[in-house]
């Protein structure tokens, strides 16, 4: 349903709640967070709820602290609301993260082929067969990884995807669902709402199907699923607040 991403210098869990909170009007079941955790040890760290924001915001770790990060608000399509289901999905290793809005058609096919491999999935969603896929695969950079994933993949989707191994970015991915970059100082945004982003920056580069984009603090690019680029230019939204 809704996507909020940030990387910058920013403390990341507060910003991506009050992204979340201004998707509440589109209606949601539930929703999460992951991050990239700041401190020597790094990797991953996830927080999810079934329901409100509220919620989610009430069950967040002590130490969440980052500066780059994904979050979620689900309408479920495939499994029940609850917190299993809600979004970011993780591989069992917890070095990938996905957030995920549309419908994966061949997700139960994915599931039986990545199950045959080993892999054990842990939600009733669509989604998670994307971050099995994103981390089964053996691509050098993550864009490869994901698009190699997206490959696999028959129906819509708008994705975020973070990976343990690559904490200076994000990468997104659009197919039938709305994906918005926002271009700020030394901060970029995503979302598939501009409503989670003008409160920060008026600057938005809006992805067409079949197109990717890496973000990072400092710089973002655009280019398709096939890997050439694409020249995406920002355009200034016009917003009553
Ligand atoms: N199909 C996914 C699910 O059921 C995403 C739903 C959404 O767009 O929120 O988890």
């Amino acid at each position: 349903c809704g996507i909020v991403g940030y990387i910058g210098k920013r403390d990341v869990a507060p910003l991506l709640l009050e992204g979340l909170q201004r998707l509440e009007y589109r209606g949601y079941d539930s929703a999460g967070i992951a991050l990239h955790a700041s401190g020597k040890a790094g990797g991953l760290k996830a927080a999810k709820a079934k329901g409100r924001v509220r919620e989610l915001e009430a069950r967040l770790p002590k130490r969440f602290n980052g500066t780059a990060g994904i979050a979620h608000t689900r309408w479920a399509t495939h499994g029940a609301p609850n917190d299993v289901n809600a979004h970011p999905h993780l591989d069992a290793q917890e070095k990938v993260a996905v957030v995920h809005n549309g419908i994966i058609d061949n997700a139960a096919e994915l599931r039986d082929k990545l199950t045959a491999e080993g892999f054990v999935l842990v939600s009733d969603t669509d989604t998670e067969v994307l971050a099995h896929l994103v981390a089964r695969s053996e691509a050098a950079t993550l864009e490869e990884k994901v698009r190699e994933a997206v490959r696999h993949v028959e129906g819509t989707y708008g994705i975020a995807v973070l990976h343990a191994d690559f904490p200076d970015r994000i990468v997104v991915a659009r197919n039938g669902s709305p994906v918005v970059l926002g271009i700020g100082e030394k901060e970029m945004f995503v979302s598939s709402d501009v409503a989670a982003l003008v409160s920060h920056t008026r600057q938005v580069v809006t992805l067409d199907d079949g197109e990717m984009a890496t973000l990072k603090a400092d710089d973002y690019r655009t280019y398709t699923t096939e890997g050439s680029s694409t020249s995406a230019r920002p355009t200034t939204v016009e917003w009553e607040a």
